[in-house]
């Protein structure tokens, strides 16, 4: 396997020049088309001598993240499926709209958590991406859209508070600026609520925007939708939450998926309303998107009654557009491409 471009640090390549008998200013040119230019291939170096581009080529690997696939929706979503080295796949999403670009990235190939309504989730848990692949994906769409996006969400597959090490080394080089000079406050992680790993983030000290998937607001109805280890306690996850806002002054986001007579009554909305409130966060409904069918998001005037319950009681709370789901590029639908088989919903 070749050792990839981004995850290589200057004074690396540096010393690889030095032994290729190159002038240190080539480490400059190759950074700049790498995290500037978003080069993914060393043909793309034009003012490198083709020698040096060739030496390049062999012993590095510029994009590891390929894509195989694109779809691509009218309201502005591009969903990859993107080959890894050892042939595994996943799925990442470009999103427009009016003044933003967002990049939604994996971290993991499948996912452990198992969320019943997630399609990534119904494939149990491949491996853990490199920081290279969590960097190259946002390249893979900075490319689509003719210069670096606007915004990452780490919000694709995988749990990333479980790939904790390469996903804070991937955020350094994306938020450097000798990488893609993205500020931090552009990048956001969303999390199924893992406290000691949202403790663990809170802990870097950088004001990375914090969005954990709540989706009930008890412990029975969470159980019913994470039916796995891997779901912890409604108050740990609260007290973690807390210790991140007064860690980073960041608010945290609680994403929260209407799924119809499941977790939609106004008393469940109620509930939600005082955590919001217990620890000030913001709330984001995301009318569900079941990869199979299996569970129906609400009609559209109970998703609104459910919103106006949080804000009748000052919860700052909105319902997020679908998009990309012709594509199956929704929150929820990204998935590696197998076959794997419907899970039932719970009994409500
Ligand atoms: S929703 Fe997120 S945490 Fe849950 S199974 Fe899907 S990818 Fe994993």
């Amino acid at each position: 396997m070749l050792q990839p471009i981004r995850s290589l640090p200057v004074a690396d390549l540096q010393q690889w020049l030095a032994k290729h008998h190159q002038p240190n200013f080539r480490a400059a040119q190759i950074m700049d088309w790498v995290y500037e230019k978003l080069a993914v291939s060393p043909e793309e170096m034009s003012n490198l001598p083709k020698e040096l581009r060739q030496d390049l080529a062999r012993d590095f690997d510029f994009c590891t993240t390929v894509p195989v696939e694109t779809k691509r929706d009218d309201d502005d979503a591009v969903k990859w499926l993107l080959k890894l080295h050892d042939g595994n796949t996943i799925e990442s999403v470009l999103i427009r709209a009016p003044g933003r670009t967002t990049a939604c990235i994996s971290t993991q190939v499948g996912c452990a958590v198992r969320c019943v309504f997630c399609a990534t989730g119904r494939q149990g848990f491949v491996r853990n991406l490199s920081p290279a692949e969590i960097i190259d994906q946002v390249v893979v769409a900075s490319r689509e859209h003719g210069r670096r996006v606007g915004n990452v969400v780490v919000m694709g597959m995988g749990e990333p508070l479980y790939n904790f090490d390469h996903l804070n080394l991937a955020l350094d080089t994306l938020c450097s600026p000798a990488g893609l000079g993205l500020s931090a406050r552009q990048v956001t992680v969303s999390t199924s609520g893992i406290p000691q790993g949202i403790r663990r983030l809170a802990d870097q000290h950088r004001p990375w925007n914090l969005a954990v998937s709540l989706h009930a607001p008890t412990d029975e109805l969470r159980a019913r939708l994470i039916p796995s280890r891997h779901r912890h306690r409604l108050a740990d996850i609260l007290a973690a939450c807390e210790y991140y806002r007064s860690a980073t002054n960041r608010m945290v986001t609680l994403e929260y998926v209407l799924i119809k007579d499941i977790n939609d009554s106004l008393e469940q909305a109620a509930k939600l309303a005082s955590i919001a409130k217990q620890i000030q966060a913001k709330v984001n409904l995301i009318p569900c998107n079941s990869p199979d069918g299996s569970f129906a998001p609400p009609e559209r005037g109970d998703c609104e009654r459910f919103l106006n319950v949080l804000v009748n009681r000052r919860v700052q709370a909105t319902i997020r557009r679908r998009k990309g789901f012709a594509i199956q590029a929704a929150c929820g639908q990204l998935r590696q491409q197998t076959d794997s088989p419907a899970v039932k919903p719970p009994e409500p």
